[in-house]
């Protein structure tokens, strides 16, 4: 039988289940907050993931994987909204879980990337844009975000008060302190 994860012929719903099965090999326990599943990320890729928001170019994707020699960068859209920018990251994280092979843009050293200028991003857009994962890939990556999404929305819900706004400012909050421990060094 063929992967579906990795077949062009598999249905939606093969796909979904075949994630559902990966993401079922993760821990989504309350508060499942986003370093938490990138830790968990990070112990099955061998490589510690970095978040750099960044302003990236509007008709781009909203976010990219850069892949260093000791880690991981996933760059976000800087101008996008914080829950925007978390689906984004999830979006990329997923590329990472599934193993799907992205750009390297050479090998980054921290200097470079604490002064990434647009023209940088730009470039590393563009050979995503060519290089990029394929659609099967672009597919998986989408569903597994999805997927994640509800399952850390659930468990928030669990412990959080149903005040909407209470919860987004909550949201914002956590985010951006997942942001700030995770800069690349
Ligand atoms: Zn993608």
């Amino acid at each position: 039988m063929k992967d579906p994860l990795h077949s062009t012929g598999a249905g939606l719903s093969e796909l979904r289940r075949a994630v559902e099965g990966v993401l079922d090999e993760l821990s989504w326990s309350p508060p499942c907050e986003l370093g938490t599943l990138l830790d968990q990320i990070t112990r099955r890729c061998g490589k510690r993931i970095s978040l750099l928001p960044a302003p990236l170019p509007r008709d781009g994707a909203g976010g990219l994987v850069i892949e260093r020699v000791h880690d991981l960068v996933i760059v976000v859209d800087q101008s996008l909204p914080s829950l925007l920018q978390e689906h984004v990251i999830m979006h990329e994280a997923a590329h990472v879980l599934f193993g799907h092979r992205g750009t390297s843009v050479g090998d980054l050293t921290r200097d470079e990337l604490d002064e990434l200028d647009p023209d940088v991003v730009r470039d590393a857009q563009r050979l995503v844009k060519r290089d990029g994962y394929s659609a099967v890939e672009e597919k998986v990556a989408e569903i597994a975000a999805a997927l994640m999404w509800s399952r850390a929305d659930r468990a928030r819900r669990s412990v959080r008060p149903a005040a909407r706004s209470a919860a987004v400012a909550e949201a914002n909050a956590r985010f951006a302190e997942a942001l700030l421990a995770r800069r690349p060094r």
